[in-house]
């Protein structure tokens, strides 16, 4: 039962956003792995392909294009966006409410317009960090170094990277992801503070 002199603890929503490559899905996992209390990952909807290793219903639910079209039809999105030309991702309201109504907080790993929209439906029970790399160079070899998309995509994620760390200033906190420890740590710290408050 809800008590007015108990803060609220659960149901709270922390957006992760960064460009391609700058270590989100590092960060997370290390976060998640660690135990953190009562935090869970909100599985997107895309209709990309995945990446070997990668499983349906865990890193994503991997729809048809026609599937995705439906679920926007359905309402079945709290925000959806086309983050590259022809690819399709987005939050689905039941993977919030499911984390939720467990006495969850969530944690989502989304593009700067997505995590941007989530913010102002959600106000002050989302906290938004943004990652930057220590530099464009590093970036392209970051993404070259995990060795999972072709060139040509490798270049689109990476020309699509100073329009999206333009959107940086916008979020409660930003994170340069250059020593990755001192990046979980620093990451560790702003969500437990926040789930703390
Ligand atoms: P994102 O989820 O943002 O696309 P990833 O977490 O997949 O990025 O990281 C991209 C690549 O960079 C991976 O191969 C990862 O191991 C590597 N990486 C992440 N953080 C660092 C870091 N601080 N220093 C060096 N390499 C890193
Ligand atoms: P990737 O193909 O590398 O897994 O993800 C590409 C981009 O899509 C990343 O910036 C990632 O954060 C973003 N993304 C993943 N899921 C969602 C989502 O549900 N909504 C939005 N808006 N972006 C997402």
């Amino acid at each position: 039962m809800s008590n007015e002199q108990t803060p609220r603890k659960s149901g709270k929503i922390i957006v992760v956003s960064a460009p391609s490559g700058c270590g989100k899905s590092t960060i997370i996992n290390s976060i998640l792995d660690s135990g953190q209390p009562a935090l869970r990952f909100s599985v997107s909807a895309t209709n990309r392909r995945p990446r070997p290793g990668e499983v349906d219903g865990v890193h994503y639910h991997f729809l048809t294009t026609e599937q995705f079209r439906e679920a926007i039809a359905n309402q079945q999105f709290v925000e959806w966006e086309e983050v590259y030309p022809g690819r399709f991702y987005g939050t689905l309201k039941s993977e919030i409410e499911r984390i939720i109504d467990k006495g969850g907080n969530v944690i989502l790993d989304i593009d700067v317009k997505g995590g941007l929209n989530v913010k102002e439906i959600y106000g002050d029970r989302a906290k938004t960090i943004f990652f930057l790399p220590p530099s464009i160079d590093e970036l392209r070899s970051r993404l070259e170094g995990r060795g999972t998309d072709a060139p040509e995509v490798i270049d689109q994620r990476v020309g699509k990277a100073e329009f999206e760390i333009s959107f940086a200033d916008r979020f409660d906190e930003r994170i340069v992801n250059d020593n990755l420890d001192t990046a979980i740590d620093r990451t560790r710290r702003v969500i437990e503070d926040f789930i703390n408050q």
